[in-house]
């Protein structure tokens, strides 16, 4: 092997390398930044959840309305009160 084919080699491994980086980077952002929080809808009604909601509580499963009547709901069975 002369000195052409050694640098050769060398640029052929710093391109998978840079490769493989681009792709792990591609990988993490679909992982993180893949699922807009805009997109999540309430379990109850489909809705798509408020933005804002969603910034104040991130772990938000319902929409504004439907967390209040859930809320109504939880209340007035811990009063013995029957729902709907
Ligand atoms: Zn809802």
């Amino acid at each position: 092997m002369d000195e052409a084919d050694r640098s050769q080699a060398f640029a052929d491994r710093e391109a998978e390398r840079i490769l493989a980086d681009a792709r792990s980077r591609n990988a993490a952002a679909a992982l993180s930044g893949g699922v807009r929080p805009a997109l999540r809808v309430c379990v109850d009604c489909d809705d798509p959840i408020d933005a804002r909601r969603l910034a104040a509580a991130p772990a938000a499963i319902r929409c504004t309305h439907c967390q209040g009547c859930a809320e109504q709901h939880d209340t007035r069975r811990r009063s013995g009160v029957i729902w709907p």
